[in-house]
């Protein structure tokens, strides 16, 4: 009889890896169990969405649950959770959440692309009205229509990462009050100090009240259930809306309770195809581990970067094709109004944390020509192995055009490229676009 797949969780992982088997495999059975209601979207847009940037929440939606099972014969059901996985008898027991029956269904190859949830701390009134997290599309629709009808003023974020970035951009858009608070004592830690301080500078410009080294310790609401404040180990906030960004945990529930097992990170442990320790059980995406190339072990990262990737390969061995999956550095972007952010590889932090002899050259530079019109700054700090000379990390802020810079510091990370390497690089230059020395060149320079 033909080969059944199950995929659990229908998003970037689960269905890149669905798409991918169906490609290679015309006749195999491919059910995908996804419990929200869409499948295929882009969460990473929700920000832009909640801003009023893109004009409908469809937009976001790449591929419906009709599209999959209507012309790629991928049978997508949304609204179904699968609630236990039984690896010994290649079952897995679901839940369709809309008329509450469960059923078993067996499959012959499982992928578990369950993804990670938003850390939420067990607070007072912390499911008060008004205080969101961000996940799901349906997450990022009920934020959208909380704003529309309740039209708040004051809004706080707690998180200073990329989400809380992310946020604090769309809110102050929207002409919101935004008081953005982080228990750490500067904001975007996954770059060091000195370039998160242009992002922080910037923020205060633009009048975000930042309280920073300050830990949450309440919500306070009215009768009506809606959050009226917070409160940190320092003061009391007033909020008539709350985003919570403190980060995210992997979905791996399922897989443990099924004996699958879990890295210290407590993401799924795979291996470089993306097998899991249960035979015919792959995981991919925000829930399983990534093996960190530089750090050289296994790491939790939830990028949608890495979940397409990881669902390719998951996907290619699922379909008997071998391909194993390199690992990752850590490469990630955002941007706050004008200013791009971006980084890659290991900080100082990081590399200090690791032992790493490193030597490490900031510097300040034009995005474009100097005399053209719109120029900017551009801040570019790079880190080499000592010894070695070997491009470690790179952190990018700047205006326009910086931010993707990065991508090429990735590179030479990967490609095991020294600094002398990336300076005498054929890089691309004209005036609009660039200066005759790129500044990630005029940085490598000082490091050579
Ligand atoms: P998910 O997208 O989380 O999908 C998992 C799916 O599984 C979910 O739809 C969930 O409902 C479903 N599911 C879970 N458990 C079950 C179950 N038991 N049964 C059935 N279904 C289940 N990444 C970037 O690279 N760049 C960005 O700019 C970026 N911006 C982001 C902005 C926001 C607001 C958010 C929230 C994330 C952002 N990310 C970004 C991260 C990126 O969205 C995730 O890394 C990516 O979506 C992970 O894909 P995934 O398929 O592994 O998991």
């Amino acid at each position: 009889s033909k080969t059944k797949v199950i995929v659990i969780g229908g998003d970037a992982a689960g269905m890149s890896a669905a798409s991918k088997i169906r490609r290679s495999h015309e006749d195999w059975e491919i059910v995908v169990y996804e419990k929200s209601p869409h499948t295929s979207y882009s969460a990473c847009g929700m920000p832009y969405y909640i801003a009023g940037k893109v004009s409908s929440e469809e937009d976001l939606v790449a591929r419906s649950p009709e599209t999959f099972r209507d012309k790629y014969n991928i049978k997508a059901h949304t609204f179904h959770e699968v609630i236990q996985v039984d690896p010994p008898q290649q079952k897995v027991l679901v839940k369709n959440l809309q008329t509450e029956e469960s059923f078993w269904d067996s499959y012959d190859k499982l992928l578990i692309a369950t993804g990670a949830s938003p850390k939420k701390p067990a607070l007072p009134a912390v499911d008060s009205d008004g205080v969101f997290c961000l996940s799901t599309l349906q997450s990022g629709i009920n934020t959208f229509e909380y704003i529309k009808k309740h039209k708040p003023k004051k809004a706080v974020i707690v998180g200073g990462g990329y989400l809380g970035v992310e946020m604090a951009e769309a809110l102050l858009e929207k002409g919101l009050n935004v008081t953005l608070i982080d228990r750490n004592h500067y904001i975007m830690k996954t770059l060091d100090q000195d370039m998160s301080e242009d992002i922080c500078g910037l923020m205060k410009k633009k009048g975000i009240t930042l309280l920073l080294s300050e830990n949450l310790t309440a919500f306070e609401a009215n009768e009506s259930g809606k959050v009226t404040c917070i409160l940190t180990d320092k003061r009391k906030i007033e909020a008539e809306l709350v985003i919570l960004g403190m980060g995210v945990t992997p979905n791996s529930e399922l897989a443990k309770l099924a004996g699958i097992k879990l890295c210290d990170t407590a993401a799924i442990q795979v291996n470089d195809r993306m097998e899991t320790s249960a035979p015919n059980v792959w995981a991919a995406g925000d829930c399983a581990s990534s093996y960190h190339i530089l750090k050289k072990k296994h790491q939790f990262i939830a990028l949608g970067t890495i979940a397409n990737k990881h669902g390719l390969i998951a996907g290619s061995n699922m379909s008997e094709e071998t391909l194993s999956f390199p690992g990752v550095i850590g490469t990630a972007i955002t941007k706050f109004l004008e200013l791009e952010i971006s980084r890659t590889g290991l900080s100082e932090t990081e590399a200090k944390a690791l032992e790493i002899d490193y030597e490490t050259a900031t510097i300040k530079s034009s995005n474009f020509a100097g005399y053209y019109p719109e120029s900017g700054e551009i801040k570019v700090k790079l880190l080499v192995e000592k010894g070695s000379r070997r491009i470690i990390g790179g952190q990018i802020i700047g205006q326009k055009g910086s931010g993707k810079r990065i991508d090429c510091i990735a590179a030479c990370i990967m490609g095991k490229q020294t600094a002398f390497d990336l300076a005498m690089m054929d890089l691309a230059y004209v005036p609009p676009l660039s200066t005759v020395w790129d500044p990630i060149q005029i940085a490598a320079r000082r490091l050579m």
